[in-house]
């Protein structure tokens, strides 16, 4: 793997991804799998969850991040990094850097939310207000790249990034050797990327099913278009899965379309489904964006018949205000 601009993913390979394991390895802890017996029973087939909304940040983005950022030189380090997630990578970045003592800008516009404000800034990143949108905070983080020599750290579409998401596909190969499918929440692609190419890199038959919500579906629509291609986004429980995946994208767009088999859309009905599910069957609380995976399973909606299934819980990260709202209209719906 190179960092010549040039570099396509086709010169990513499996060792990158043990290379990432062992580069996160003092920092991220693996996470478990539990079987759910209610899910298995459903689809007649092994249902294992793998639980990536058990780290500190409540979200697997912590693994991408710390892979890429322990990659930099102490020069780098030193100069600081930044980003313009305002959401699971955000936390991610502003958390490692808190760890590790580096410097962390979070540029944000000026209508983010305050809760989310908040909650960087418990986490001590140093916050830039930028603009009105979340392009404008973007060219700002880069500006900050180009004049301070700050790193600015991708949500996605970095190869460091990809193969630390990609140690999920190792713990999988691992817990669940006899893994027929593979269910993968998808946005920017970074982590079907990782965990893509370390499956398939063991097993071409393995079967990875990428989902996403209906509302929105940016990497949907890219590959239908052949192209990465920009949509408006609309409102959605899965909020972690909105945003571009970049109209110059390098390396997901790619790695997508070579290494999913199939995807789904998920409905903001089956979402909200889902995310009761979870506190009801498995008292978990997930974020919509993890429940698109559920609902892949509880919808019977899977393409393929046979074998056991992981289903990769991404998130938790979901507002208060939200989980009491699904909570109460799965009351009322069950007449209780
Ligand atoms: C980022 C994220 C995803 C999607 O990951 P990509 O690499 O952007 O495809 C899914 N679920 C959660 C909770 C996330 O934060």
């Amino acid at each position: 793997m190179s960092d010549n601009k040039n570099s396509r993913q086709s010169e990513m390979s499996i060792h990158d991804i043990w290379k990432a394991r062992k580069v996160i390895s003092p920092l991220i802890s693996a996470t478990p799998f539990i079987q759910s017996f209610v899910l298995s029973e459903r689809i007649g087939r092994p249902v294992y969850l793998k639980l990536e909304h058990v780290h500190d940040i409540g979200a697997f983005k912590v693994r991408g991040a710390a892979n890429k950022i322990l990659s930099l030189t102490e020069a780098e380090k030193k100069r600081g990094i930044a980003t313009f997630s305002t959401g699971n990578h955000g936390m991610a970045v502003a958390y490692l850097a808190k760890r590790l003592g580096i410097d962390a800008r979070v540029c944000i516009s000026r209508h983010v939310p305050k809760a989310k404000v908040d909650s960087l800034k418990r986490l001590g990143a140093k916050i830039e207000i930028y603009g009105d949108s979340q392009d404008e905070a973007g060219e700002y983080c880069y500006e900050l790249e180009r004049e301070k020599g700050m790193t600015v750290i991708h949500p996605f579409d970095d190869p460091y990034v990809i193969a630390g998401q990609g140690t999920i596909g190792l713990e999988i190969l691992e817990s669940i050797p006899d893994v027929s499918d593979v269910v993968i929440p998808l946005s920017g692609g970074g982590l079907l990327s990782g965990v893509g190419l370390a499956l398939k890199s063991f097993d071409s038959g393995i079967r990875v099913t990428g989902v996403s919500m209906e509302n929105s579906a940016v990497m949907f629509e890219s590959l239908q278009a052949g192209k990465p291609v920009k949509l408006e986004e609309k409102p959605t429980l899965a909020d972690s899965l909105l945003g571009g995946i970049g109209l110059q994208n390098q390396y997901t767009f790619r790695m997508v379309q070579k290494y999913m088999d199939d995807i789904l859309l998920i409905s903001e009905g089956e979402i909200a489904g889902s995310m009761s599910f979870m506190i009801d069957i498995h008292r978990m609380i997930i974020e919509g964006a993890a429940a698109t995976g559920v609902a892949a399973v509880l919808g019977e909606k899977l393409a393929y018949q046979d074998g056991a299934v992981v289903v990769v819980i991404t998130g938790n990260n979901v507002d208060f205000s939200v989980l009491v709202q699904i909570i109460q209209s799965f009351e009322k719906n069950k007449g209780g």
